[in-house]
């Protein structure tokens, strides 16, 4: 049984600008938010893994980069969708900003968020997927033993049932 996917956020559920922190800008990408409301409608938890160097490099604060998620499900919300909760690694050891500025095991490929979410969640590997669009990503479920794929170049709801049913013909 699933009981969780993880998303990458920049390229899967919404266009990659590269350190995007304005919601004006934000642009979700085809199918996410349909993608979103599937699973919220199987009562599947819908998990946000993202790396954002952007805080350790004093692009954007922390305390932004909360204000953009909340954001986020504020125009999802609208929708009748949400994103039960968001990790993210605001670190990177060449940042500029010293109290973020470091080597962390929550940077994918690092599997830290993965780890820290299924033990807040009390996940199995086998009860969880990930999409990703990076190796990283790949990287980080690998280690986790969590079933991963790549985005496609289709609309994403499309490959969230076709994940769906993988699960249920196991
Ligand atoms: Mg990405």
């Amino acid at each position: 049984m699933i009981k969780c996917v993880f998303f990458d956020r920049d390229g899967v559920l919404i266009k990659n600008y590269g350190y995007l922190n304005n919601i004006s800008k934000l642009k979700w990408l085809n199918g996410a938010i349909n993608s979103i409301k599937i699973l919220n409608k199987k009562k599947i938890r819908v998990i946000v893994v993202t790396n954002q160097s952007g805080v350790a490099r004093g692009f954007f604060t922390e305390q932004e980069l909360k204000k953009f998620h909340s954001d986020m499900n504020y125009i999802l919300e609208k929708k009748k969708a949400i994103i039960d909760t968001f990790f993210y690694c605001p670190f990177h050891p060449n940042g500029k900003i010293k109290k973020y500025k470091k080597n962390s095991n929550l940077r994918k490929p690092g599997n830290g968020m993965l780890l820290k979410a299924m033990k807040k969640f009390k996940l199995h590997p086998s009860e969880c997927a990930m999409i990703g669009d990076q190796k990283s990503d790949y990287l980080s479920a690998k280690k986790t033993k969590i079933y991963f794929e790549y985005k496609k170049n289709y609309a994403l709801d499309i490959q969230i049932n076709n994940v769906l049913k993988k699960f249920n013909d196991k």
